[in-house]
């Protein structure tokens, strides 16, 4: 969608508040207490409904993630606009620069509410062919760029695990990336059952954690000392990916953010292909997320 496209579908924010009202109420308003569907619009209050039976106010925010938002609705559209149009992600510096926001806080805080918007809760999980392998990355701190031990030392260091679906002809389809606390079999065993279905066949490096894996068909692919790179090309290439992309876009990641950091990057890659449909997948899921509050985005560590 084009710049001049999106400013004819969204030209104000009643443009914004007609279509969250057409996403809830495709049928016309229903008030959530009574389910009557009679109701009046408020002047005092912007884009809010008072049912003219029980007289409860609805405001098309609700059961949204820009509930008690400050900002206008077309702010949020158009965060989501530039968000979804810029391919490799953009900081919260450029999103603040972009939409001309007061404060820094005010752009961060919008990019941390729409990478929830980012994990689709009705997806489905991986099938046929799963190439599973934990890596790691260096995180930043405040005072130094980049903090981490070298090679094996896992100091400053944020261990993450990591799935890629493989197609029969051998190509790359969907991947799923989350933190991982440390390599033990339950936390390993967690990671596959939440992103892996049942009956597929799971390839590993033959780590032993994988060895308690059930329900699945798991084919280690120990070749001798050959490196995990060969054996499991497609989730490496996944890893090398996220790392150049977070060190690129965001000049590392932040301790407490790595798992937003991971569902962006599984959003950007699971769409790479049809990066068109992003703006309305990304504004349809934030339509249907609840409303969250500043101190939950704080430290989101595993
Ligand atoms: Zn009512």
């Amino acid at each position: 969608m084009s710049r001049a496209a999106f400013s004819k579908r969204f030209p104000d924010d009643a443009a914004c508040a007609k279509h969250l009202y057409e996403k809830r109420w495709p049928n016309g308003f229903v008030c959530p207490k009574c389910q009557e569907t009679k109701a009046w619009t408020l002047d005092s209050k912007l884009f809010t409904y008072e049912c003219a039976t029980c007289s409860r106010q609805t405001s098309v925010t609700a059961g949204t993630i820009f509930h008690r938002s400050k900002l206008s609705l077309l702010t949020w559209f158009l965060a989501i606009y530039a968000i979804a149009s810029h391919s490799n992600g953009i900081s919260a510096l450029q999103l603040q620069a972009q939409l001309g926001l007061g404060s820094y806080k005010t752009a961060w805080l919008m990019l941390q509410k729409l990478r929830r918007a980012m994990v689709d809760p009705d997806r489905s999980l991986l099938e046929d062919l799963v190439e599973v392998d934990e890596s790691d990355i260096p995180y930043r701190t405040k005072n130094d760029p980049i903090a981490g031990g070298q090679g094996r030392s896992a100091v400053g260091k944020l261990h993450f695990i990591g799935a890629i679906e493989i197609s029969p002809e051998g190509h790359p389809r969907r991947i799923r990336l989350a933190p991982l606390q440390d390599f033990s079999a339950p936390n390993i065993g967690t990671f596959v059952t939440s992103a892996v279905t049942t009956g597929a066949t799971v390839l590993s490096d033959g780590f032993p954690a994988y060895r308690s894996l059930k329900g699945y068909n798991h084919k280690p692919k120990v070749v001798g000392k050959m490196a995990a790179h060969i054996v499991l090309p497609w989730i490496h290439r996944v890893f090398a990916n996220f790392k150049r992309w977070a060190l690129g876009t965001y000049h590392g990641v932040r301790k407490p953010h790595l798992r937003r950091y991971l569902d962006e990057f599984v959003f950007r890659w699971n769409r790479r292909r049809h990066m068109k449909s992003s703006f309305d997948m990304l504004l349809d899921i934030a339509s249907h997320l609840p409303h969250a509050g500043y101190s939950e985005f704080v430290d989101q560590s595993v």
